[in-house]
């Protein structure tokens, strides 16, 4: 993407799953694959696109199945403590982000003022506008839910028009395709065939969210370099959900 491409989006919410902090299969943060990620989203920055990220924290811990294997964690604690995984996320992030030159903020909803500004809405979109990316961290600041609602949820407290789900795979899919390879891959569906056929987006409650406001899901693969700024720009890679998809295949 150049300078001279204008986004299709004013304003994002991408939403990066912890695995993508790592090696495929392994755990904790691989800084080159964090890199990647961040010179991918610097290209994307010229062309004036107003970006917020929520990190997950899955690399590190997931309360629930951190609490299922544990007789002793209570399962709040284990849901903050994957909390504070998506902080240690987002200082990684911010750290590849600033060593590409682009100037952000991380905004966290536990407060933690040594590392974080804690999260304010107004205050995130000031820095939106000034060109800023914000990291936003911690998800929603309470337990038993998912990064996914925290992103259905800040989009639309920032005003987002769309949230980006970055996966390792093309998009949704009418089956597996690792067990099925003759799955279809949808390039436009709507909220309601994705629920008529059950398929996997985001966990129900973030879904259920961004359904009930209109607000579009695009699924895409961030792996394949420069993906970031394709969807931003508004080319049809991955699958978009919204009100009135066309359930169209590929
Ligand atoms: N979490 C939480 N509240 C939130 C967001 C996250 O309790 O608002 C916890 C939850 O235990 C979750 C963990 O933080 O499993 C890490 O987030 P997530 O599983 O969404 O990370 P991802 O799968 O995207 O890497």
């Amino acid at each position: 993407m150049t300078a001279d491409d204008s986004p299709a989006y004013k304003r994002v919410l991408l939403k990066i799953s912890g695995e993508s902090f790592c090696h495929n299969g392994e755990s904790g943060i691989s800084m080159p694959e964090v890199t990647s990620i961040a010179e991918q989203i610097r290209d994307v920055m010229t062309s004036g696109v107003e970006l917020a990220i929520v990190c997950g924290g899955g690399n590190i811990l997931r309360g629930k199945d951190f609490a299922e294997v544990s007789d002793t964690i209570i399962p709040s604690t284990a849901h903050y403590m994957g909390m504070l995984a998506t902080v240690i996320n987002a200082l990684a992030l911010q750290d590849a982000l600033e060593t590409a030159g682009v100037p952000t903020r991380v905004q966290s909803a536990i407060r933690m003022e040594g590392v974080a500004e804690p999260f304010i809405r107004r205050r995130c979109i000031r820095h939106l506008e000034k060109g800023r990316v914000v990291i936003l961290a911690a998800g929603t600041g309470s337990p038993f839910v998912t990064t996914d609602t925290a992103a259905a949820l800040r989009a639309r407290e920032i005003d987002a028009s769309v949230v980006l789900k970055a996966t390792k795979v093309d998009g949704i899919y009418s089956e597996d395709p690792v067990r099925n390879p003759h799955a279809i891959r949808y390039t436009e569906i709507s909220y309601r065939e994705v629920l008529d056929q059950n398929l996997q987006v985001m966990d129900a409650q973030a879904f259920h969210h961004c359904m009930e406001h209109r607000l579009p899901i695009v699924v895409f693969n961030y792996k394949r370099v420069g993906n970031i700024g394709r969807v931003i720009s508004g080319d049809t890679i991955g699958t978009r959900v919204s009100a009135n998809g066309s359930s169209d295949a590929q």
